[in-house]
């Protein structure tokens, strides 16, 4: 998968004449958008971008629209050329990385996309107006990469709906691609913010993931069942938890307001390991509850 032919375009201009002098082979285009300090979750994505079009698209911009003030924009690790050689060697053809004042000249934009009542429960709720800023980044992406297809991974699942949520309403003209998290063996969901991580703080960081596989495993018992089990591995880690919920598979409804739920769902948490905030997700189908009589 090795490319010698990765292009790196830091101003718009630089994008529109690489987007236009592409082969004439590479009819349709992948976007991944990125924040950069690309590990294997990101390469997962641009390998399923490769796999569905011709010409790959990297965007690589730490997007401070999505941070508040009191976030970790500044500190947010950059890892430029590391990044570069990741996406060379799964076949990215282009890296958009455009500096603030290209993205936004003139300043933060007045006119933004407002997401609507899923962005403001969950990551919403802890980080207003985060979902305002990634809508409006990832709209001003597809708009000038022109992308036919967008990869976006199932590890910010709220993300992933809005995105999705956002196309539709918006009639935007591309196809929108979730693809499953990347973990490490032990469970960990690869994430950039990770590397903040000290070793024990890691070991206590593998509870959030260690939850949620109780969580799927209780899904027969029914949806109280799974809050309880993914709640009490938590508990007994003495995780910093910010929310765990259990919602319906588009973030819509709670999925654990009465044990009768049953179905697909999706069950998320958000917690602080230190100063860290990590996320993580997973989908969970959820029984009824109620023990049928056995079949004589
Ligand atoms: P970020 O650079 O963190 O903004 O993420 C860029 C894209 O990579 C988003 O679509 C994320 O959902 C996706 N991503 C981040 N971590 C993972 C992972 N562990 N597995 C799959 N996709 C991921």
């Amino acid at each position: 998968m090795e490319s010698d032919k990765l292009r790196v375009a830091s101003t718009r201009a630089e994008l529109s004449t690489a987007l236009t002098s592409r082969s004439a082979t590479a009819a349709t285009v992948a976007l991944v958008p990125t924040m950069g300090a690309l590990h294997d979750g990101h390469a997962a994505l641009f390998d399923e971008a490769r796999r569905r079009t011709e010409f790959v698209v990297a965007s690589i911009f730490v997007n401070p629209l999505q941070f508040a003030p009191t976030e970790d924009l500044a500190r947010y690790p950059r890892t430029l050329a590391d990044d570069l050689a990741l996406c060379a060697q799964h076949g990215v053809d282009l890296v958009f990385a455009p500096v603030v004042e290209e993205m936004y000249p003139g300043g933060e934009p007045e006119v933004t996309v407002e997401p609507g009542p899923v962005g403001a429960i969950l990551e919403g709720a802890t980080r207003p107006g985060h979902f305002r800023g990634v809508l409006t980044v990832v709209a001003k992406l597809l708009n000038l990469v022109r992308a036919d297809v967008a990869v976006f991974g199932e590890k910010d699942y709220q993300q992933l709906v809005l995105i999705r949520r956002m196309v539709h309403d918006l009639s935007l003209p591309v196809e929108i691609v979730g693809a499953p998290t990347v973990r490490h063996s032990d469970g960990l969901a690869l994430s950039s913010r990770n590397r903040y991580l000290s070793p024990e703080q890691r070991v206590a960081a593998l509870a959030l993931s260690r939850a949620l596989r109780a969580g799927r495993a209780a899904g027969p018992t029914g949806s109280v069942g799974v809050l309880i089990a993914a709640g009490d591995v938590l508990a007994a880690q003495g995780i910093d938890v910010d929310y765990l919920a259990l919602r319906s598979t588009d973030l819509t409804t709670d999925a654990s307001a009465a044990d009768a739920t049953t179905g697909e769902a999706r069950l998320l948490v958000a917690a602080r390991i230190g100063a860290t905030r990590l996320i993580d997700n997973v989908a969970v189908t959820v029984g009824s509850g109620v023990e049928l009589p056995a079949m004589s």
